[in-house]
């Protein structure tokens, strides 16, 4: 790893990757269809390019030995039942056109971020549903388009090591959070949507709106673990999809009361039953990557919140 694209690095764990790469020695071309939002890029160039577009792919991958392919057109739970066919075509043109390019441009090494999305709803029924094994992904019944989309680009990329033996590493990324990330909009996650909501509440108490009924779990994954896991697999010698996780899982109203105690405020909960919450419960299975990898994610979700937290904080009370 030497020459180094990151394509999304105008996201969130876009940005965090491309500093870090920068950190260990790499240098770096970051590609987008925007410029970060919140910070300067830390690549060595930034080029702004739209990885639907084959020749904007074939752009982006000339020159560089490794490709971590982050760009995707995606968002929290709201947004992704919105946009159903911008979800399948956008993301299958970029996987397809940023793979072929690569294999066009001799690229030696290639990441491909998948998402805990691809596996089965009829896993993932309660709110203590165990955690989620890599061969728990078939028989396939992934959660909306956005998970058929993100298994049809994991096979579509093991194909690619089948026929034309190109190096290929998939993780399954689930719910990353942390600074820089979306926290307004309509894309934001939820660790994000809680912590704009709690710190826009005046004064030391108030209400704020949940969607569903709060009983909901999952695990969340700090920035700087994925970032780290993804390192750590670029340079193993796995050869399978890894999750890219934590496994510490938690309900909606249990992440509500860490960031509320974080923020030092009394939080009162309002419940939409009407908006859409997902499977009920979805958490991660670490055996594999600590099989593999002798390492998984081990920030805990008060650390991670802690600096999620200010962050936003600052966001919301600096304009
Ligand atoms: P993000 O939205 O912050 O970053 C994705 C970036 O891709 C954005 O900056 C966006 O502008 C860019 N993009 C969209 N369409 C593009 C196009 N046509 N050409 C070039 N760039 C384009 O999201 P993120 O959280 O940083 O996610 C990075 C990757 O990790 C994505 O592939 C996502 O599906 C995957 N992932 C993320 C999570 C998570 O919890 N954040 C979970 C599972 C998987």
């Amino acid at each position: 790893m030497k020459k180094v694209l990151v394509t999304g690095a105008g996201g969130f764990i876009g940005s965090h990757l491309v500093k870090r790469l920068k950190e260990e020695g790499c240098w770096v071309r970051g590609t987008d269809v925007k410029l970060p939002e919140f910070s300067e890029t830390c690549a060595d160039e930034f080029e702004v390019l739209d990885a639907r577009r084959r020749d904007d792919c074939l752009q982006a991958t000339r020159n560089v030995d490794t490709v971590f392919s982050l760009a995707a057109n995606m968002g929290g739970i709201g947004w992704t039942h919105e946009a159903p066919a911008a979800i399948m075509h956008d993301n299958l043109l970029i996987s397809t056109n940023t793979l072929e390019a690569c294999r066009l441009n001799g690229v030696e090494n290639i990441f491909y971020s998948s998402s805990a999305c691809v596996y089965p709803n009829y896993l993932q029924e309660t709110n203590d549903s165990p955690g989620l094994k890599e061969n728990h992904v078939f028989p396939a019944d992934p959660d909306m388009e956005y998970g058929w989309e993100k298994l049809t680009a994991e096979i579509l990329h093991q194909t690619y090591k089948k026929s034309y033996g190109l190096n290929i590493k998939i993780a399954r990324f689930h719910n990353i959070y942390g600074p820089l990330g979306t926290y307004d909009g309509g894309r934001e996650k939820s660790p994000a949507a809680i912590c704009r909501k709690i710190s826009k509440i005046q004064g030391q108490e108030g209400d704020i709106e949940v969607w569903g009924d709060g009983t909901q779990a999952r695990s969340y994954c700090y920035v700087d673990d994925c970032v780290e896991g993804c390192l750590r697999i670029m340079r193993s010698n796995i050869d399978c999809p890894v999750n890219m996780g934590s496994d510490q899982m938690v309900t909606i109203n249990e992440l509500i009361d860490i960031v509320a105690n974080i923020a030092d405020k009394k939080i009162y909960c309002k419940y939409d039953l009407t908006k859409p919450v997902g499977p009920k419960g979805r958490n991660s299975d670490n055996t594999l990557i600590k099989e593999l990898l002798g390492w998984a994610p081990s920030i805990s979700l008060e650390e991670g919140l802690t600096e999620t937290y200010k962050w936003i904080n600052d966001q919301v009370h600096k304009s």
